[in-house]
């Protein structure tokens, strides 16, 4: 047994957990972080990072053969070398993970290679890497993430059936790519390939793709989406996948029943992640899990063991990196004694196709359930003098407020840039702010985020660039 005894030790180094480290060393903590695989876990490894990597390289490939002529800029011979392309993706998440081992070495985070798992009260054992040995804690914070959902009818190969994992190390662009889940990882890596020159659908079992999302955004996303190419089957799912000959021969169900077959060269499987407690020994150390394997947790984050705190995508809401490093945040303030706090109303989502689509607080149907009478606010970028000189027009922000205190319940964007546009939005709503505030505080001309003001305006119908 070690004689250091911490204040904290986090199991797992994703945005959950390394910033729980960082911040809880700031605030005094002595701490360790064990992760068994890569700094900055499926974030800055296998999701965020190298799949916004991918994305901005493909759209500037696709934008040389299409738009950039209509700057007046003619690309000649334009061409794919997509092992480069890899390798500045590659490069990017070296970079990153590299930046938080400097970063724990700057604010004293013990890193501590290997496996953690629960060994009894305040004690983790680290297996399976450097630091293997026994580890002492006051507090333990699990931050494990999570890892796809693999279909029982459609197991993963790594080859031809795969997760978002492989789908963004193909070595060569599949001539035929289909997609289960029509998601936000889905959209994203199916949006890559496409543009790339892979022939792509996207089955979806709900009838909207981005469920969840504002209905009328997601449907103008969906046809711009098929625009670029990408078919959609809603309402659908597939029954069995096998391969044969270097193909995967897929069964799928329509809406009605109807069946049919599809051939294609690889298929990759976006349903959903799924909460990891893998070798983390949480049952056994008693900590409850809910019937998704999701670890239990009061509102200060504890679970059902006295000590043992969880956040990121390994307990309940939405899995995301920036709701992961907020808990990761406010749990060790709770565990220093301060007021640690995330608002769950205000959690911004991204997907980033082109359109971007950026949304955060209520969509509209949620909005009318809750608030009943409500007031929307649209403008089209095709209004907005800086989408015309970037010729990106395509989308709207949609504003939703409160009929009776004009509060801001929503926003929505549909566009090129959403996602650089959404902090606002985020702000004033965690500000509690009226549309009214935001119509009347002065935007930079020519910006995009003049679109936000003007919807914010056309709440009160006084929009004037419409
Ligand atoms: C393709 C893709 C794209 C994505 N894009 C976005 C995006 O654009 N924006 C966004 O907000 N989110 C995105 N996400 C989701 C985001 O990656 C996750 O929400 C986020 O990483 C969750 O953070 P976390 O710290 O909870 O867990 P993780 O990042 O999953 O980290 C958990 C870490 O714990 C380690 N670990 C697990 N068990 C143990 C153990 N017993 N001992 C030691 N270490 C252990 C794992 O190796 C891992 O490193 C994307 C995900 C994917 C797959």
């Amino acid at each position: 047994m070690a004689d250091d005894i911490y204040d904290v030790i986090v199991i797992g180094a994703g945005p959950g957990g390394y910033v729980a480290a960082i911040r809880a060393t700031q605030l005094g903590l002595k701490t360790a972080c064990v992760e068994k695989s890569g700094l900055g876990g499926t974030c800055l490894n296998i999701g965020c990072i190298p799949s916004k990597a991918l994305l901005e390289s493909s759209q500037i490939y696709h934008q040389a053969m299409s738009t950039l002529s209509r700057h007046g800029v003619i690309a000649k011979e334009v061409s794919l070398d997509l092992p480069a392309m890899m390798a500045r993706k590659s490069e990017i998440v070296k970079r990153m993970t590299g930046g938080i081992r400097g970063l724990f070495r700057k604010n004293k985070v013990t890193h501590l290679q290997g496996l953690g798992h629960l060994a009894g009260e305040g004690v983790v054992e680290v297996t399976d890497g450097k630091d293997a040995g026994s580890h002492r804690a006051k507090h333990i914070v699990i931050a494990t993430g999570s890892v796809p959902v693999e279909l029982p009818n459609l197991p993963f190969d790594g080859e031809f059936i795969v997760s978002s994992t492989e789908a963004l190390t193909f070595d060569v662009v599949p001539e035929k790519l289909v997609v289960i889940g029509g998601g936000a990882i889905g959209l994203e890596l199916g949006s890559v390939w496409d543009r790339l020159g892979s022939e792509v659908s996207v089955l979806e079992l709900m009838p909207q793709i981005v469920p969840g999302m504002d209905s009328e955004l997601a449907g103008q996303l969906q046809k711009s989406l098929e625009h670029q190419g990408i078919s959609f089957c809603l309402e659908s799912k597939a029954d069995t996948a096998e391969v044969k000959d270097g193909h995967v021969h897929i069964t799928l169900s329509e809406k009605g029943g109807e069946r049919h077959s599809e051939v294609c060269d690889r298929l990759l499987v976006a349903v959903g992640r799924r909460a990891n407690v893998e070798g983390l020994g949480a049952r056994e150390a008693g900590v409850d899990v809910d019937e998704r394997g999701r670890i239990v947790v009061d509102h200060a984050y504890k679970t059902s063991v006295e000590g043992v705190y969880a956040i990121g995508d390994v307990i309940s809401g939405p899995m995301l990196a920036h709701k992961a490093e907020e808990e990761g945040v406010a749990v060790v303030e709770l565990i220093a004694g301060k007021a640690g706090h995330v608002n769950y109303d205000a959690v911004p989502g991204v997907v980033y196709t082109h359109p971007e689509l950026a949304s955060v607080g209520l969509t509209e149907e949620q909005a009318r359930e809750k608030f009943g009478e409500v007031k929307i606010g649209r403008f089209p970028f095709m209004a907005n003098g800086r989408a015309h000189s970037l010729e990106d027009t395509e989308g709207m922000v949609k504003m939703i407020a409160d009929a009776k205190t004009d509060r801001v319940l929503g926003v929505h964007i549909l566009g090129g840039r959403a996602s650089e546009m959404l902090s606002e939005a985020v702000l004033a709503m965690e500000f509690s702010s009226s549309a009214e505030d935001i119509a009347r505080t002065m935007h930079a001309h020519p910006t995009l985020p003049e679109a936000m003001k003007e919807a914010a305006m056309a709440i009160d119908n006084a929009a004037i660039h419409i």
